[in-house]
């Protein structure tokens, strides 16, 4: 999954995106609230963590106007202000929960992936389509109970094909969630990683391509 970073501090931005990385999501940074609304309109995001005080517009302002536009991505504000007052504001503007600094990475992780799996109607970590299992905390991912060994990225495609199973999946989309180290990957080593995930995947589902649009997958009628 995509998430968007609004912090105005290198150094926690810089721990954001690290323990979001660790949890195989791919971050996206933006130091103030302005850049993060230029994002937000031109790029796939699935959730936003945002920071309260913010040079320019703060991250209440965030919030009430994404809110005020019929956004309804899961945003957690993260913050150093732990007052109940804030509390209260932010989560009454939209906000779907709030964590102090300092935070436990594992914390963050957890509550990100708790408000991933709701704003995906789910409430558990087991994704589970067919005689495919894919345990989102671990990154386990079985067919028949067998386990099923994969990379990285094709970790992260499989996760997005099917937390939007059903739905076409936009191969630019899966090119920027596949990025490493901010370098976007080729549409044609997209194609590949996909191949080589329908390869190890076999029967249990399906992932059609629509050419020129994207993909999508879908429990095998086999
Ligand atoms: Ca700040």
């Amino acid at each position: 999954m995509r998430i968007l970073v609004v912090e105005d501090d290198p150094a926690a931005a810089r721990a954001i995106a690290e323990a979001i990385s660790q949890a195989r999501h791919n971050a996206l940074a933006a130091a103030s609230a302005e850049h993060a609304r230029t994002l937000l309109n031109t790029e796939p995001i699935d959730l936003a963590i945002v920071d309260l005080g913010l040079p320019g517009a703060d991250g209440f302002s965030l919030v009430k106007r994404l809110r005020h536009e019929g956004r309804n991505l899961p945003v957690l504000i993260l913050t150093g202000r732990s007052g109940i007052d804030d509390r209260v504001n932010a989560l009454d503007l939209g906000a779907d929960d709030y964590l102090t600094k300092p935070f436990e990475p594992r914390e963050l992780v957890a509550r990100c992936r708790a408000l991933l799996r709701r704003a995906n109607g789910r409430s558990s970590n087991l994704l589970e389509i067919g005689a495919l299992r894919i345990d989102l905390r671990s990154g386990r991912v079985r067919i028949d109970n067998r386990d099923i060994d994969i990379s990285r990225n094709e970790r992260i495609a499989l996760e997005t094909l099917c937390a939007k199973a059903g739905s076409v999946v936009e191969k630019n989309e899966l090119a920027t969630l596949l990025a490493c180290d901010g370098e976007e990957l080729s549409l044609h080593a997209v194609e590949a990683c996909i191949s080589r995930l329908r390869g190890k995947l076999g029967n249990s589902v399906s992932i059609r391509a629509l050419r020129g649009i994207g993909y999508r997958l879908d429990e095998s009628m086999s």
